[in-house]
């Protein structure tokens, strides 16, 4: 950085008013944090945040940041779990969180958004035209498009609908240098492409380390008419996953297939007690949605499949006890804070994805490493994926249970890669899974680090990212 801060903060009132600045500590502090374990553990200030909706005032920051060497690093609502969004080495943060311009093309199936917008406000917006954006992640009510992107994020239904990429069609991206360029075809509104090297693609996951997104188009899909919620009950928590292969082993593919251990299901009932699920060693949430006959002829075959290993199955399609029985899955992220007085649950080694014929030994040995550690894990989520979330249970004010918490984090990234899964299904790399990259892509990071240098070559773009520090 060739600017003092003093002068950065000064030129950046200068370029966009003092009212999309932020200076003060108070105000800075909070973007020193996301969601992550990681960014507890030590502040990262940044000098100063700035707050924009314009391509043209991104590209006049990116311009400026380009000359001057200041990093940038571009949040969206900051739910992020890996770091993602923490200025590592301070500078800009540019918070895109307030920009929501919505621009449904019904017609063609596409919805053209700035990326503040939220992925729930986005699909209340959609529901009027019967249609949906799948990807649907936990945190559908923080989560911000741009976000989306930048960690490819999905979620509950991607087993049926995939992940954030898969609906991408194109992007304005503000390059480091301040030019701006369009992905997926300057005018087009095409649902498919394979014209030219898929830029789209690569931004998709890339952490705001190649450049600053600005607009992104996606593809929308119509909304099924029917639902079923089936709720199944496991003596055995292999059994549980199991059962997933069985489900699909007959050719079928439910909207959902959700987890909950022992563990996730005490959480669940002590934060909403009406919900009386038994506590047995797992449940399992099926999710299947289509037309009523087909939704009805998938119950009723699914269910026969499960019956095989399960103590106890309901399948339920009225509205009132569907929800019911859904929201047993959707309170885990908040309940599992309260799995024990005095303690709470941290974002650390969170979302682990194992090859789905692994699972049922992958579930075990999380068990194992909870206890071998002494820090309760509570496991909940993406069954049908294989991606699970593996929630520490600590007290963050205890030295070592935080110690014991980076450990067991450590060692449940390192079963992955040895079961030939991978340490992050959704969240993404950020800076607290950076360490493992070299192991997990070989070569291939090299090729990635080239990209990178590529487009970015004075390494302003959310330095520490994805890489370590220190790689430049
Ligand atoms: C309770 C809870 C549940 C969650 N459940 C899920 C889940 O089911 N599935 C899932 O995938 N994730 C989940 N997450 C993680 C998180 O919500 C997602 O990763 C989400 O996509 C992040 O969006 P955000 O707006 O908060 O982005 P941030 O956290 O602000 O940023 C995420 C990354 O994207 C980059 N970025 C943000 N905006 C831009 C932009 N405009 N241009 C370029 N780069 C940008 C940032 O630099 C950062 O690297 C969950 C989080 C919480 C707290």
């Amino acid at each position: 950085m060739n600017v003092s801060k003093e002068q950065l903060i000064r030129d950046m009132e200068d370029l966009f008013g003092p009212e999309r600045v932020l200076k003060t500590d108070l105000e800075r502090l909070t973007y020193t944090y996301d969601s992550s374990f990681v960014s507890q553990q030590k502040e990262y200030l940044p000098d100063v945040v700035v707050c924009l909706n314009s391509t043209e005032s991104v590209s006049r920051l990116m311009k400026y940041a380009y000359e001057h060497e200041v990093p940038v690093t571009p949040r969206g609502a900051g739910s992020g779990q890996t770091g993602g969004s923490v200025p590592l080495k301070g500078g800009i943060v540019l918070d895109l969180s307030t920009w929501k311009d919505v621009e449904v093309d019904d017609a063609n199936m596409q919805v053209i958004v700035r990326p503040g917008v939220v992925h729930a406000e986005l699909n209340k917006i959609l529901a009027p035209y019967n249609l949906f954006f799948p990807p649907d992640p936990g945190s559908s009510a923080m989560a911000t498009i741009g976000g989306m992107v930048g960690n490819n994020a999905s979620g509950l239904r991607a087993v049926k609908y995939g992940a954030t990429f898969q609906y991408v069609l194109g992007l304005e991206v503000v390059l480091p240098n301040g030019e701006v360029i369009k992905t997926g075809g300057v005018k087009s509104k095409a649902l498919k492409s394979v014209s030219g090297i898929d830029l789209t693609r690569l931004y998709c996951g890339s952490e705001g380390t190649l450049g600053v997104i600005t607009q992104i188009r996606l593809k929308v899909q119509p909304k099924a008419p029917y639902r079923g919620i089936m709720l199944a009950l496991f003596d055995k928590l292999e059994d549980s996953a199991y059962t997933v292969l069985d489900v699909f082993k007959v050719g079928l593919i439910p909207s959902g297939i959700e987890i909950l251990d022992d563990g996730a299901i005490r959480c669940a009932n002590t934060f909403k007690p009406e919900l009386k699920i038994p506590e047995v060693e797992a449940a399992l949430f099926f999710e299947i949605n289509g037309s009523k006959a087909a939704v009805e002829a998938e119950g009723a075959e699914i269910k026969a499949i499960v019956e095989k290993r399960c103590c106890s199955v309901e399948w339920a399609t009225d509205p009132e006890r569907m929800t019911q029985l859904w929201q047993g899955r959707q309170v885990i992220g908040s309940a599992s804070a309260r799995y024990m007085p005095g303690k709470t649950r941290v974002f650390a080694g969170e979302d682990v994805c194992f090859p789905i014929s692994k699972v049922p030994e992958a579930l075990r040995r999380i068990k194992m490493l909870s206890k071998e550690f002494d820090i309760p894990v509570v496991i909940y989520g993406h069954i049908g994926d294989g991606n699970m979330h593996t929630a520490p249970i600590m007290d963050p004010l205890n030295p070592v249970e935080v110690e014991k918490t980076v450990k067991i984090a450590d060692a449940i990234h390192r079963l992955a890669l040895e079961m030939g899964g991978t340490t992050t299904g959704e969240h993404g790399v950020g800076f607290s899974r950076a360490e493992y990259m070299e192991e997990e892509h070989g070569k291939a990071l090299d090729v990635m680090w080239a990209i990178k240098k590529a487009i970015d070559s004075k390494g302003i773009m959310n330095p520490g990212k994805i890489w370590q520090l220190g790689r430049e």
